[in-house]
């Protein structure tokens, strides 16, 4: 069976469809990209795999247990989905270091430590660790952000708009280092661009909202 599923996902918000039967099936461990226009439903998608928006039709599953069917709606909280935000949304009066151990507080103390410090040496963070978000550059937040949702061991991780906030040589970067950290680390990953070359250089597949259905999932 697929590691993740969306099948068939509809949404609209009253009588104006958002999302319209939408599919999209992947194996531990592939990255797609969802692209399209500003307004094609892109962030809505990401809303949906997350919980905070219910489907009218279809069904999201993840290592399979239910998402989100008919008659199921798991809660936001007990997803298996960690959801990285296009400003990132650290706490401001946490270090790096804080800020990554609080995605892992489900872990006991003893593996803690060491799995906080992995992440920071994936993410080249220890040398900033125990900076404050506002003393850190634009690209060490988005790391940050990262590490703190990777640290919670999502079984899919999904990322809005990741270079949104960045300029152009840091995201060429970063997005070479992020695809690597993701294939070492085996996550499943769905990101949200409106930009074909965050597609090309970090996804394995490309879902394109903007082309008409029925929707295509091209390999990269
Ligand atoms: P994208 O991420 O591709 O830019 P969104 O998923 O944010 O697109 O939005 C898709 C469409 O849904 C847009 O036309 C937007 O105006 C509309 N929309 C988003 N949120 C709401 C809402 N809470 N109520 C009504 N319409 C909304």
């Amino acid at each position: 069976m697929m590691w993740f599923i969306c099948e068939d996902v509809t949404f609209a918000y009253g009588s104006t469809p958002i999302v319209d039967s939408v599919s999209l099936c992947l194996e531990q461990g592939q990255i797609a990209a969802v692209l399209g226009p500003s307004g094609s439903g892109k962030s809505t998608l990401l809303r949906l795999i997350a919980g905070l928006e219910k489907p009218d039709h279809g069904t999201i599953a993840v290592d399979g247990m239910i998402l989100s069917s008919e008659h199921i709606q798991m809660e936001v909280h007990r997803r298996p989905v960690g959801l990285v935000f296009q400003d990132y949304h650290l706490f401001p009066h946490m270090t790096l270091r804080q800020n990554i151990a609080f995605g892992a507080h489900h872990l006991p103390l003893s593996q803690r430590k060491a799995w906080v410090n992995h992440l920071l040496d994936l993410t080249e963070l220890t040398e900033h660790a125990e900076k404050y978000p506002h003393q850190a550059s634009g690209g060490m937040q988005q790391r940050t952000a990262i590490a703190r949702a990777l640290a919670h061991q999502p079984k899919v991780l999904l990322l809005d708009e990741p270079f949104s906030n960045l300029d152009a040589s840091l995201t060429q970067r970063l997005r070479s280092q992020m695809k690597a950290w993701f294939k070492q680390e085996r996550v499943t990953v769905i990101l949200v661009t409106h930009d074909p070359q965050d597609a090309e250089a970090l996804a394995d597949f490309t879902l394109n909202l903007s082309a008409k259905t029925p929707f295509k999932l091209t390999e990269n």
